[in-house]
């Protein structure tokens, strides 16, 4: 087992990982940038050291920085984290070089399974359902018409080099996939550096499903089932929960089983999570993407199986095997996790940082609370807003909602405004309730479109 780790991070998923490298009896260095030097989780780490200024491409983005404090720390093993450098394969491969245990997958997997095209073309040959659409990348305007007359309108056309919603556009005929086809395209180079782009179906109503997969050194891979993320508001996930409401059994298995091949044809090993768009009519569910790193909603899945996903990602990255057979996991109960951000919901969502004057957080059974934060602490301006993530887990659906909602009424949070009261909003709605939404409801309820009974 590794003696020391740093960790390329900040915020809650630092505080994260520390706690798992204490667990499991390992050295916790933390590196800061100057915005961060008050946080509260940097004095809970063995080591700290300061990379840069606050903007994140002078410090947490800053490879060379980041390796220095790893050849300074002296540690065996660089935990990234989600974001910043977490699918950054040139990153990945310079702790390789420098013979620092980067704990992900291998350079290899990140770079096949991060280019979309090639992941989808893997996705493909191994019988796992992708979308209609281009084989590979489309390279003209004659072609994404022929590829769009052959599959119908709607299509998206997507950049394969893809992140965070860029360099797609969607389109309902002829004019709007000339345009949409240039304007993802430089989208695409302006932000990837990378234009190649692809043409698939676009679902108009779906759901977002997604598989988390664990894999070792030794060639297993497993499913711990899967996440439904479909509360979310411009591609930004607001609320998940585990298991996917509408699932049944057969689908379940099919969908967890596309994930565990596709990921094995990549040579996957670390944690990882196949994402998938599901057509709840039909019970259809197509690949979006493969995200090569743990993820901000990671503890549903933790609550619903008992796996600790970040220790078992340590322990896998430092060669062991992984300490459970497939059919030794089950899903017990039902967990929601509702992402606390520092934004005010009635002005567009605009950021709210500033000093923290009341932050008193839930507690009492079932519930957990990720924060890095406290009364007093600044929340600077420079980096995601999100404050806390608050996850629930009881024996059913309808038990885990009620939990939330008054862990949700406990939540105090002054003078920063937050997202709890949507929460509290989207907790308390009918169609939610029922497990009757779709990936578009939240700007559809924000838009005024459905009733809301607050
Ligand atoms: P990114 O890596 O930029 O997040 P994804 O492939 O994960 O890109 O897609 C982001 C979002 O775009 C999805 O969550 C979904 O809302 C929408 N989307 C992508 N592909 C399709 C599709 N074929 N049909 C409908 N919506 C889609």
């Amino acid at each position: 087992m590794f003696s020391r780790i740093l960790i390329a991070n900040r915020g809650e998923i630092a505080l994260r990982i520390i706690r798992a490298a204490r667990e499991l009896n390992i050295e916790a260095v933390v590196v800061f940038s100057e915005a961060d030097r008050h946080a509260p989780y940097v004095r809970l780490a063995d080591r700290a050291i300061c990379i840069g200024p606050a903007p994140a491409k002078q410090s947490y983005l800053k490879t060379d920085a980041i390796i220095s404090a790893a050849e300074v720390a002296n540690v065996d093993a660089i935990h990234p984290g989600y974001g910043f450098l977490a699918e950054n394969a040139n990153f990945a491969e310079m702790c390789r070089d420098c013979q620092i245990e980067f704990i992900g997958p291998s350079v290899e997997s990140m770079r096949l399974l991060g280019d979309k095209v090639a992941c989808k073309e893997l996705a493909i040959k191994h019988k796992v359902p992708t979308f209609p659409g281009s084989k590979g990348k489309v390279e003209s305007e004659d072609e994404a018409l022929k590829v769009a007359h052959k599959i119908g309108y709607p299509v998206i056309v997507k950049a394969s080099a893809g992140g965070g919603g860029r360099g797609m556009r969607v389109a309902h005929n002829d004019i709007a996939l000339r345009s949409g086809l240039l304007n993802a395209v430089s989208e695409a180079e302006a932000a990837f550096g990378d234009g190649t782009v692809y043409i698939e179906k676009f679902l108009e109503r779906a759901r977002h499903v997604e598989v988390q997969v664990i894999g070792d050194k030794h060639g297993s891979v497993m499913h711990l089932f899967e996440r439904d993320c479909t509360m979310q508001r411009r591609h930004q996930k607001l609320i998940e929960e585990a298991p996917c409401p509408v699932l049944d059994e057969k689908t379940r298995d099919a969908l967890c089983k596309s994930a565990v091949r596709l990921c094995k044809a990549a040579g996957y090993y670390s944690a990882g999570t196949v994402e998938f768009l599901l057509d709840d009519a039909t019970k259809q569910f197509y690949l979006l993407e493969v995200n090569t790193r743990v993820q901000v909603e990671h503890p549903v899945t933790e609550a619903i199986t008992g796996v600790d996903i970040v220790k078992t990602q340590i322990k896998v990255a430092a060669g062991e095997k992984l300490p459970f057979r497939q059919a030794q996991l089950k899903i017990n109960g039902h967990a929601i996790e509702c992402r606390v951000n520092a934004e005010d919901t009635d002005r567009n969502f605009a950021p709210q940082a500033g000093r923290l004057e009341r932050f008193t957080v839930p507690g009492g059974p079932g519930v957990r609370v990720e924060t890095h934060c406290a009364a007093g602490y600044t929340i600077p301006p420079n980096y995601d807003s999100m404050i806390a993530k608050l996850i629930v887990h009881s024996n059913t659906r309808d038990e885990a909602i009620a939990r939330m909602q008054r862990a949700l009424r406990e939540f105090d949070v002054a003078p920063n405004k937050t997202t709890i009261p949507l929460h509290r909003r989207l907790l308390n709605n009918s169609k939610f309730v029922q497990g009757d939404v779709d990936i578009h409801f939240v700007e559809r309820l924000l838009g005024g479109d459905l009733p809301a009974r607050d």
